[in-house]
């Protein structure tokens, strides 16, 4: 069971892709976004951006805070404490 509920609000996503460098260097301690589990892909015709989690996602489960969430600095991604937090 997840402990946290992660959202995002693609209207503040600028796809500047942080919360990807953010997962993998949660997932590998290295720079890069290869080994991320959130993918950001902008539409370069129509401006849209979408934002998917991959399965691997564990909502950082033993995280204080979600990588991801934590990078964003728009609040593109909001996070928050579901099932008391366990
Ligand atoms: S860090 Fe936030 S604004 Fe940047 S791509 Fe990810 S969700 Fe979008
Ligand atoms: S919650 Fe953690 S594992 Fe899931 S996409 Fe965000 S940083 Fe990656």
């Amino acid at each position: 069971m997840k402990r946290g509920l992660i959202e995002v609000k693609l209207d503040y996503c600028t796809a500047c892709r942080s919360c990807e460098l953010a997962c993998h260097f949660r997932n590998t301690s290295s720079f890069g976004t290869s080994h991320s589990f959130i993918d950001v892909n902008l539409n370069k015709a129509t401006g849209e951006v979408q934002v998917d989690f991959l399965e691997a996602c564990d909502n950082c489960r033993e995280e204080p805070f979600p990588f991801c969430y934590d990078a964003c600095c728009t609040g593109a991604i909001t996070w928050k404490l579901v099932n008391g937090g366990k």
